[in-house]
């Protein structure tokens, strides 16, 4: 099956006990004893919290999409992370993460870290800072599209550099989606999501799914059974249902985002646009080389004026919705600085380029002309 097709369809058929075309929710939190002829990873069912069917189908239908023999959902995409950190970052181990990894990310390795015998490294961009380190790594941790920059690491190089170390490389495929890239492709042993951005779609589940090899997902479903951090079925079938339109979602967004982008960086009160598919991103050669189809549909600039322009512009927008998150169907705009990001050091903020004029659009799904015109309203002081 190609790409679009199994973003549809998934490895679901139909229901051989009812015919339904629809994977049914199971809320059943046990099971009978005895004979099954469900045996999700060849196992039988007993307990909601190890396995659950509609979990299962939405774990079947992400590995196809990432092109992983396996999956396992999550009750958030930090419950995928923190698994990652317990099953692959033992003691003497060095855990590698670029300096400008989700923020939650980076302060659960740093707490985690001490506790487990490891050490957190925090290196690149530039991404040559990154890949010197990457060697001596036993857990590397990186996104395909970092935030609100938009960086986007060389992960072939990185993949080999890891494999040459004899490291794990997890990535991070929140920002791109299997739609634009496929990091297992490129030689990562595990890739996580946030599944409540771009693979559910529509801003009404929280959720994470990480994939990859058949043994590595065993240590993952290891830990989510230890730790309780199953998805709940009603969960899953939301994520299963957004799945069906990510291809024809992901497409828009990207479309979308590029208007966006383009229309910004000719504007006379913005200093600066960041978006992998302006020639003027500093990882624009990379982002041409490894994504498909689209760069993404998140874009940052900087307002002239500083963090009061940018907070005017942000108090002045109608269409466009102050508030966290991507992926979502409307476009949302958040001032890094004082939101994401507020929690960095100052020295440290700035010197990753996150500055006080900073906002970050999470395009959504609207016609792009009017995203551009409330953009333009809001510019216009
Ligand atoms: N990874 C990235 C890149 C994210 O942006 C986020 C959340 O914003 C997460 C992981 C955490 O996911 P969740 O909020 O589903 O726990």
């Amino acid at each position: 099956m190609r790409r679009d097709t199994i973003s549809v369809h998934g490895d679901w058929t139909f229901d051989p006990y009812t015919g339904s075309l629809e994977p049914p929710i199971h809320v059943s939190a046990t099971y009978r004893f005895g004979e099954k002829p469900f045996t999700p990873r060849g196992r039988m069912l007993k307990y909601s919290r190890e396995d659950n069917p509609t979990v299962h189908y939405l774990e079947r239908h992400v590995a196809l999409l990432e092109g992983g023999e396996d999956a396992v959902a999550f009750s958030s995409g930090m419950a995928a992370i923190a698994s990652t950190i317990l099953g692959f970052a033992g003691r003497g181990a060095r855990i590698l993460m670029p300096r400008e990894v989700y923020g939650v990310t980076r302060i659960l390795a740093e707490r985690l870290a001490p506790r487990l015998g490891a050490s957190l490294k925090l290196a690149g961009p530039p991404w040559d800072e990154f890949l010197e380190e990457a060697s001596r790594a036993a857990l590397v941790i990186v996104e395909t599209i970092t935030n609100p920059l938009l960086h986007v690491p060389p992960l072939d190089e990185v993949s080999k550099v890891v494999s040459e170390g004899g490291g794990v490389l997890v990535v991070d495929n929140t920002f791109a989606t299997p739609v634009l890239l496929r990091p297992l492709e490129l030689g990562a042993d595990i890739v996580v999501h946030s599944a409540t951005k771009y693979l559910s779609g529509h801003n009404d589940v929280v959720a994470g799914v990480a994939a990859g090899p058949s043994d590595r997902m065993e240590v993952l479903w290891e830990w989510r059974k230890m730790l309780g951090s199953q998805l709940g079925p009603f969960e899953a079938y939301l994520a299963l249902r957004g799945l069906k339109t990510l291809h024809l979602r992901v497409r828009r967004h990207c479309e979308n985002a590029r208007a966006v982008a383009e229309y910004l960086e000719d504007h006379p009160r913005v200093s600066r646009v960041y978006y992998p598919g302006l020639p003027s991103h500093p990882d624009h050669s990379t982002a041409r080389r490894l994504l498909a189809g689209g760069y993404g549909g998140v874009v940052s600039f900087e307002v002239r004026g500083g963090g009061e322009e940018a907070l005017r512009v942000m108090s002045r927008v109608r269409l466009i919705r102050p508030a966290p998150s991507l992926g979502t169907p409307s476009t949302l705009i958040i001032h890094p600085a004082s939101s994401s990001h507020r929690d960095l050091p100052l020295a440290e903020r700035l010197r990753l380029g996150i500055t006080d004029g900073l906002l970050r659009v999470a395009v959504g799904l609207e016609d792009p002309e009017d995203i551009v015109e409330d953009l333009s309203k809001a510019l216009a002081g």
